[in-house]
């Protein structure tokens, strides 16, 4: 059994996410190829009776990785502690967790490319040795205690597998990343959902839900949750395709998926930077909104959807988004101006 005690509570209004999430690897949708790699290493580490070697989830957030975190631990039928990198400030903020740790549990430290340089090191030989120095007293007095740990599994999630350091990356065994989930499984994810909260739903409505959910399974979950709010309110409660249509009008997200924040980048890049190149700052400073929330949350489904491209002179919006937010584009450069021409970010 895993003792959820051991797990944070879940935050307020987190009541939906805790019911929707997938309990088990066999509930989870999509992401095949990552279950199948899993489903085999968990096998053999239970016949070995051995702990699962660490594991490190990479992708853009929302598609799973803490769902994946939670489910591990059930399928090895352990405990599980839950941390997350920028809460890690100094070595002695991880030492209660590694010394929580019962035989083969799990540690998931979450956004773990922000754990501090320090810190890191420190679980480098928490991960390979199953050990720690712990040093007690200050000064002259000080001792250094080294400290056996019961062996264990680190599960680490990020959003920017570029930002981890080498060192850290080759001590997981298992790296796997989790990309967007096609519109067919999102629609498996909003009609299971849909079901969960016992809600009558139309097909075309899920589908529709399904492909304006950025690829992306919370924002399924947020639609689906935003919709059947609409339909209690305005409605008698039933989806349709015509109450998702007003829902999703209402809240500003258009045929794409794309919310007033994907469209504000866009806009920007295109009125204000006549297309592009632009670099990630100058638009995060134009409208307002951290450089990094750009990066994780709003650029990979634009990239993903051929709306930007990322050149090594900076962002430029493509032919398609220019139609999609129904502005002319500029005629072809022919090079008056003497730049180069753009080349992919490598
Ligand atoms: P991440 O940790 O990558 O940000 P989460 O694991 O928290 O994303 O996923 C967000 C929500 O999306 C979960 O609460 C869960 O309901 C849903 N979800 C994620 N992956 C799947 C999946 N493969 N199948 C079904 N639902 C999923």
């Amino acid at each position: 059994m895993v003792r959820e005690s051991m797990m944070q509570p879940p935050a307020p209004g987190d009541e939906n996410d805790v019911a929707l999430r997938p309990k088990r690897i066999a509930d989870m949708i999509g992401q095949r190829e990552v279950i199948e790699v899993l489903q085999i290493a968990i096998d053999a580490a239970k016949k070995r009776d051995e702990p699962l070697g660490h594991v490190l989830f990479d992708g853009p957030p929302g598609l799973g990785k803490t769902t994946f975190a939670t489910c591990i631990p059930r399928e090895l039928d352990v405990p599980v502690q839950m941390a997350s990198g920028p809460a890690l400030k100094a070595p002695k903020d991880i030492i209660p967790y590694l010394t929580n740790l019962e035989d083969r549990s799990v540690l998931f430290i979450d956004e773990i490319h922000r754990l501090p340089k320090a810190v890191e090191e420190y679980l480098y030989t928490a991960m390979e040795d199953f050990r720690i120095d712990i040093v007690l007293g200050e000064g002259v007095s000080a001792r250094t205690l080294n400290l056996q740990l019961k062996p264990f599994t680190l599960i680490g999630a990020t959003t920017r597998a570029g930002m981890l350091s080498g060192p850290l990356r080759d001590r997981f065994q298992i790296r796997e990343h989790l990309g967007f989930y096609t519109d067919s499984e999102l629609t498996a994810i909003v009609r299971t959902n849909a079901r969960k909260l016992d809600l009558a739903i139309t097909d075309d409505a899920a589908e529709e839900i399904a492909r304006r959910s950025r690829g992306t399974p919370r924002v399924a979950n947020n639609r689906l949750l935003w919709v059947r709010d609409y339909a209690l309110a305005k409605s008698d409660g039933r989806v349709t395709l015509d109450i998702v249509h007003r829902a999703m009008k209402m809240t500003g997200i258009d045929r794409l998926g794309l919310d007033r924040q994907d469209r504000k980048y866009l806009d920007t890049l295109i009125r204000v930077f006549g297309g592009g190149p632009a670099g990630i700052e100058a638009i995060a400073h134009t409208i307002n909104v951290p450089s990094d929330t750009l990066v994780d949350e709003v650029e990979p489904f634009l990239l993903r959807s051929e709306l930007i491209i990322r050149t090594t002179r900076g962002r430029c919006a493509t032919p398609r988004a220019f139609e999609h937010l129904n502005v002319v584009p500029p005629a072809p450069s022919t090079g008056r101006d003497g730049q180069l021409p753009l080349f992919p970010e490598s």
